[in-house]
């Protein structure tokens, strides 16, 4: 494990032409401190944890010192807000501070997030609150808990600057660490502003940093074919990753969606508690653009926005070719999961009606998601028809679920595996933990009064979240009422 100042820089991102972006430094936060950090995250790094607690890291990720190896960097990209093409996005908070080797050529991206003002800042401060850098830090330790691809956080700071959202709150930084924070947008940056040589350059600096797999003796058409359709699957995979464990992202724009398929942009994210198919997390999101059931179709609508970016690389035909992939790739990816979820082997005719039958239940009994297949993950095959009492407390009417426990039990006849092992297999994909809202919530009450215990014990269980933790059981229960409403804006 290395300190802070051992560390192996190598910049490749800011070695790319100056159009790429802009080398700003982070501005000072007065009063730093740590509020949390991840040794797991740290570790990827080869970064001794206990550093963290230094000054100087203290320092170095607050704006108040350097380090001789880092550039930092914001970089240029644009996007789709909403549907809108918006030229003038940006790092406007964030700097690509630089890429961490590894001792085995692993390179990680290093970004702060909160460092000030940037040329791409428009109308914001180029701040981020101590509110919103927690609810990134969990989320980010959540679905890396979960098995989803996503970005790291390796860890949270606060100072005594204040920050004008609603009301006033604590500046902070949290220190994002990443494979790529290459975005859609970034492709359709040079794009939209014709800029077809730096297009080549990024598809060219992608497939070399990201996907080594791609031949570099082949032709360009066939190398960015090859891309491209990475590019379709992986975040394939992300969205039948999102759609199973119930995270809505909340503003899947497409500069806040990553070319290496990662979870991407904590913003107003929410974790389903109650089945609600139409779920909008994002309380600035008037016409449910980005409802939980709208993400597959908005996750493609994105990538076709990419495929457009990519027209003068490739002709439309192997673009369409490629876009045609994604469908399949999800409902693949999705159902496969979603087999696991019920400890289904076999694949049946008669699971299609089974499957329906437990959306039409867990909607109209306002089911809780997670707990749901939890609770179903203990109940042994002989003791489903009599287990209806052990959902009490998250269905409204037991008769239906009845119903649909006899339909289960009927169909798991079919299936070979021992029972035990059933079970041992959906305690590890159905997780009992997972980042709900209200818990978030009382952990940011907590840590804004200077109490930051609640955010320890979240990340023990959503870091091993297929656990059972005893001791930790009531961060497993669905909300009170008061945290059923919460309200979660764009504001951060
Ligand atoms: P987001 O909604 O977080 O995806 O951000 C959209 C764009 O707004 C990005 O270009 C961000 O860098 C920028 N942005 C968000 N918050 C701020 C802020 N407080 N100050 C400056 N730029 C911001
Ligand atoms: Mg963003
Ligand atoms: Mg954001």
């Amino acid at each position: 494990m290395k300190k802070l100042s051992e560390l192996v820089f190598n910049n490749t991102y800011s070695a790319l032409p100056r159009s790429f972006g802009t080398f700003i430094q982070p501005q000072p936060l007065d009063d730093p401190f740590l509020v949390s950090v991840n040794p797991k995250v740290s570790e990827m790094l080869e970064l001794d944890p206990t550093q963290a607690h230094a000054q100087y890291f203290i320092d170095l990720f607050t704006g108040n010192d350097d380090h001789p190896a880092m550039s930092p960097l914001a970089m240029k990209y644009t996007g789709h807000q909403f549907g809108q093409y918006n030229p003038d996005l940006g790092d406007g908070r964030g700097l690509l501070m630089g890429e961490v080797q590894t001792s085995s050529g692993q390179k990680w991206d290093i970004h702060l997030k909160g460092s000030g003002l940037t040329p791409y800042s428009r109308q914001g401060d180029g701040r981020a609150v101590l509110r919103s850098s927690i609810r990134e830090y969990l989320a980010s330790a959540a679905m890396s808990g979960l098995g989803i691809k996503t970005t790291h956080a390796l860890a949270v700071l606060a100072s005594n600057t204040p920050v004008y959202r609603e009301t006033v709150e604590r500046g902070a930084t949290l220190i994002r660490v990443a494979e790529s924070h290459l975005r859609f947008g970034h492709f359709e940056y040079f794009f939209y502003t014709q800029q077809h040589n730096e297009l080549k350059t990024l598809a060219d600096y992608l497939i070399k940093h990201h996907f080594p797999d791609i031949d570099s003796q082949q032709d360009d058409t066939s190398r960015y074919s090859q891309m491209f359709n990475k590019i379709v699957s992986l975040t394939a995979e992300m969205i039948a990753d999102w759609q199973t464990v119930g995270f809505a992202h909340g503003v899947m724009n497409t500069d806040n969606m990553s070319v290496l398929g990662l979870t991407f942009d904590y913003g107003p994210f929410g974790f389903l508690d109650d089945y609600e198919p139409g779920f909008i997390c994002n309380h600035s999101d008037y016409s449910g653009r980005y409802a939980f059931n709208q993400q597959p179709a908005i996750a493609l609508w994105n990538l076709s926005a990419l495929g457009y970016a990519l027209t003068p690389l490739l002709d439309k035909a192997l673009l369409d070719q490629a876009l045609e992939q994604y469908q399949p790739i999800l409902q693949k990816a999705y159902s496969a999961k979603m087999r696991a979820k019920l400890g289904l082997k076999e694949k049946l005719e008669e699971d299609t009606p089974l499957f329906s039958a437990m959306f039409d239940l867990l909607k109209s009994q306002s089911v809780d998601f997670t707990l749901f297949f939890r609770t179903l993950s203990s109940v042994p095959h002989n003791e489903l028809q009599a287990s209806g009492h052990l959902f009490e407390n998250i269905v409204k009417d037991i008769a239906p679920l009845e119903a649909w426990l006899e339909m289960y039990s009927q169909r798991l006849e079919k299936e070979s595996c021992a029972d035990g092992d059933r079970l041992d297999q959906m305690r590890s994909t159905n997780p009992k933990f997972i980042l709900r809202n209200y818990l978030a919530q009382q952990a940011i009450e907590l840590a804004e009064k200077g109490d930051f215990a609640m955010i320890e014990q979240l990340m023990t269980v959503l870091q091993a979240p297929f656990d059972e933790h005893p001791e930790l059981s009531h961060l497993a229960e669905r909300p009170p009422e008061w945290g059923k409403k919460l309200e979660i804006s764009c504001s951060s």
